[in-house]
């Protein structure tokens, strides 16, 4: 059987057990599943050619980019007969139009070479997030990341023009077109950013480019309260309006797993506070208003102290405080994650009750709680109380139902989401389906249906 895919198209297929263990595990380690092969097509119409031998021997195929999805949608399961289908060799940046701020690149392409490409071109791509060096925009648009810039420019979907998709049934959909108006009938690019392989397999895309920010300032800020946190946000958004860029928030906690697991990083800011705020503005003369606002935020008691970066590469180091929190829990014995959003004038709130909520129910529970303050998106996450970490990690996850209840059903309480950039996958598979109607569950099976027929595509993930 593998000898007839090795024949379908020109690109490699591993099936050594050595070369295709990196393929089958997820970056958290949480989810390792089985497949025939990994297939690694250099050409869009190798893609095709899979499909199409996958439809044609009904095997399920499991779109792979960078591999860095939080909630296992990238690696099969351990029962069926699947390939994976890595898009990795098609990396290509196909075109650059300066004149219509658009890059037509390949799904393979990673993201930072993206952001690269568009600054040697005098412009600005500005999807960003901590997996940048190794997810792929495929895998963005798949999953319709989010990142730090959202508060400004949006999350994936808000920066693609076009898409090209082999579908199910091995078909290539040309829909690589560069505009900002086209109203011409259902809109099946919308259909597929999102749907984490499940229709089919995104293989190019049209970004939408922007002007290269003149200056960028970014800060550190001391903040008591999530409270404070919020009325920082409130008096800046007032004051700087889209210049406002991000504004990201973390709890002493996440800084001091950074500083204990992340090597070369050390404390910006003098005295220790009980949550962190950083601030980004971008544009013309941002540097003078972010000093001013910081300055009044100082008076007015908002904030208890602030480090403002005076280089890129200081503003650099306050990112990368920002970026390790995963990575650092991680390193620190992993944990129980959760993606959720609820509506920005609730965040804090939010955070005040389920904190309170989940320390009566755990009360030596290490809460890990950081994100997108400025576009409500919380990574409220949670560690097994500090002597437990790593001696009985499997007891901690098997609290993991008892907590997900207490969290998310506080995050429906406030009109929220369980999963605000991660996708679905496996981890949030079912639970998302159990809070549908019956109507919405019959649009999305109707549309899955629809476009996969077979169910061949990343069967399992995201549906039921
Ligand atoms: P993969 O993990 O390979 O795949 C993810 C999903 O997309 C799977 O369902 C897969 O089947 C599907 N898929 C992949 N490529 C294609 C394709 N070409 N066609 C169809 N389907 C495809 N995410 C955020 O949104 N915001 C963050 O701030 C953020 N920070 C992160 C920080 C760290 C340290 C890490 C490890 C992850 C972070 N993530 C974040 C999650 C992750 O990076 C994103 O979900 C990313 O978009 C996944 O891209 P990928 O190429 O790695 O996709």
């Amino acid at each position: 059987m593998i000898a007839s895919l090795r024949a379908a198209f020109s690109g490699t297929v591993l099936t050594d057990s050595a070369d295709t263990a990196a393929f089958l595990t997820d970056w958290r380690k949480v989810w390792t599943g089985t497949a025939l092969a990994v297939a690694t097509p250099y050409s869009v119409d190798d893609v095709a050619k899979i499909v199409r031998w996958c439809a044609a021997h009904d095997v399920s195929i499991v779109p792979q980019g960078g591999n860095t999805g939080q909630s296992g949608g990238s690696v099969p399961r351990a029962e069926g007969q699947n390939i994976v289908l890595s898009l990795a060799r098609l990396n290509r940046i196909r075109s650059i139009d300066p004149a219509n701020n658009t890059m037509t690149v390949d799904a393979g392409c990673i993201l930072q070479t993206i952001q690269d490409a568009a600054a040697d071109a005098g412009r600005y791509f500005p999807l960003s997030l901590g997996a940048e060096g190794s997810c792929t925009i495929g895998g963005n648009l798949a999953t319709n990341a989010g990142g730090s810039a959202v508060l400004r420019y949006g999350n994936a979907r808000d920066l693609c023009l076009g898409l090209e998709v082999v579908t199910a049934h091995g078909d290539i959909w040309d829909g690589l077109k560069g505009l900002r108006k086209d109203n011409s009938g259902y809109d099946l690019r919308d259909l597929y950013i999102g749907s984490e392989g499940t229709l089919g397999v995104i293989t190019g895309a049209v970004l939408k480019l922007f002007p290269a920010p003149a200056e960028r300032a970014t800060a550190f800020v001391a903040v008591a309260s999530p409270h404070q946190a919020m009325a920082l946000f409130d008096a800046m958004r007032a004051r700087h309006d889209t210049a406002l860029t991000a504004f990201e928030i973390m709890s002493d906690m996440c800084l001091g797993l950074v500083l204990d697991h992340v090597a070369g990083v050390r404390r910006p800011l003098a005295m220790r506070a009980a949550w962190y705020g950083l601030v980004e503005l971008s544009g013309n003369d941002v540097g003078a208003g972010l000093e001013s606002s910081l300055a009044d935020a100082l008076s007015a008691g908002v904030i208890s102290d602030a480090a403002i970066a005076d280089s890129i590469a200081q503003s650099r180091s306050l990112w990368q405080l920002r970026e390790a929190i995963s990575p650092a829990q991680a390193a620190d014995g992993g944990g129980i994650k959760h993606d959720i959003a609820v509506p920005v004038s609730s965040v804090a709130d939010f955070i005040d009750d389920a904190l309170a909520a989940v320390a009566a129910a755990f009360p030596n529970i290490r809460p890990v709680t950081f994100g997108h303050l400025g576009d409500g998106n919380l990574h409220f996450n949670f560690s097994a109380a500090a002597a437990a970490a790593g001696a009985d990690q499997v007891a901690f996850q098997a609290t993991a139902p008892r907590l997900n209840a207490i969290v998310h059903d506080l995050v429906r309480k406030y009109g929220g989401t369980i999963s605000a950039e991660h996708g679905l996958g496996v981890l949030r598979r079912d639970e998302a389906d159990a809070h549908r109607s019956p109507v919405e569950r019959a649009l999305m099976r109707a549309i899955k249906t629809a476009l996969d027929p077979q169910g061949i595509m990343n069967p399992g993930k995201m549906m039921p």
